[in-house]
């Protein structure tokens, strides 16, 4: 497959009336636009000649005025816990990656999303955050990262996915209307979607407040994560710089005003860091940020120690002190073991090394 960077537009930008109107004036029926629209959204084939009902013609005129942004696949990682790592390239020779995490005994198949070829936000403990922003991705690219990886959970346990996290490379709410796109199409019944309740789907933030207030505005459905990794301003400031312009009130404002909007769920992922976010009092902290106007669960999840950094993975005796700790003040927790360590698939690790 060649990489051409080009000006023309992509096909899968425009809606189904869009094409209607395109072709319209091409002089096509009304119904070609609709065989058009099902090659794309519905049989996501990723060439014009592959769209083997419209004339030849008409598939190089396509050709001629649009192009087909779709993602390929370029290698494919499995790791010995089940967890599946694949790297796409995109059509102007980008590098993302998707995590496909299987959890068979509770038939739970998710998939973990990128948004964004690398990010901005550089937090300190993530390897995407090294690599900068390079540009975000478009709803298609995304929806497309869901679509293939949903073939390969088929293939490998002969289910489809159940649950969709945007965790992935990049922060999703600065992706706005294209993470949102991709949402409206996931949760879009058959042939246009795939037809996933929007409470499998879980977005997750670093915490912007005006986004997760916009979030609620716009009638969100789906789940809420906050990447929290600290329960004080001054160690968050530390590691998520982010958080020096979205402190911590703003977001329990914010994440207060998101629930009293949707009743949806919010959850807080906390990666433990040894001896920096992991005493009694950090937990004693955490739970007062749980003891707000809005009920949450938290996700205590193991690091995975990535080279050129300080931190270390907490301790287990540590862990488990910290998470007894919530355990006991009635906060609802889990402690997430880290998959797919041993292919740089797990928390924070995604950064096109493989
Ligand atoms: S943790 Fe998330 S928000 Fe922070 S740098 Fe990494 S990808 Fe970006």
């Amino acid at each position: 497959m060649s990489i051409v960077a080009t000006e023309k537009r992509d096909i899968r930008a425009l809606s189904l009336p869009e094409m209607e109107t395109a072709l319209a004036d091409w002089g096509e029926p009304r119904f070609r636009a609709r065989q058009l629209y099902e090659w794309l959204w519905v049989k996501m084939v990723k060439d014009f000649d592959d769209m083997t009902n419209l004339s030849k013609e008409l598939r190089a005129r396509l050709k001629e005025q649009f192009t087909l942004f779709a993602l390929f696949e370029d290698k494919v990682q499995h790791s010995a816990d089940g967890t599946v790592k694949t790297r796409w390239i995109t059509h102007d020779g980008h590098r993302i990656e998707s995590v496909l995490i299987p959890v068979r005994e509770d038939e739970r198949y998710t998939v973990c999303v990128s948004t964004q070829v690398g990010c901005s936000l550089t937090c300190a403990f993530c390897a995407t955050g090294r690599m900068g922003r390079k540009r975000n991705l478009e709803s298609a690219e995304i929806f497309d990262q869901v679509t293939g990886v949903n073939a390969q959970s088929i293939e490998a346990f002969g289910r489809p996915l159940t649950n969709v996290v945007y965790m992935g490379m990049g922060e999703p709410l600065l992706t706005y209307a294209n993470t949102m796109e991709s949402i409206a199409r996931l949760t879009a019944p058959p042939p246009q979607g795939l037809g996933m309740a929007a409470r499998r789907i879980t977005v997750s933030t670093a915490g912007i407040a005006k986004m997760i207030r916009k979030l609620a505005d716009d009638g969100f459905r789906s789940n809420l994560a906050l990447s929290l990794h600290a329960a004080d301003d001054r160690k968050r400031n530390e590691i998520m710089p982010i958080n020096e312009s979205n402190n911590l009130a703003a977001l329990m404002e914010a994440l207060e005003y998101f629930y009293k909007k949707t009743k949806n769920r919010i959850s807080y992922e906390y990666i433990a860091f040894e001896r920096f976010n992991d005493s009694l009092e950090d937990a004693a902290r955490l739970v007062q940020l749980c003891r707000r106007q809005f009920p949450v669960r938290v996700n205590i999840i193991e690091y995975n120690p990535i080279e050129g950094v300080v931190f270390e993975k907490s301790d287990e005796n540590r862990l488990n002190a910290f998470a007894a700790c919530l355990a006991r003040e009635g906060v609802t927790v889990t402690v997430r073991r880290s998959r797919g360590k041993d292919i740089d698939a797990a928390c924070g690790q995604l950064a096109n090394k493989g």
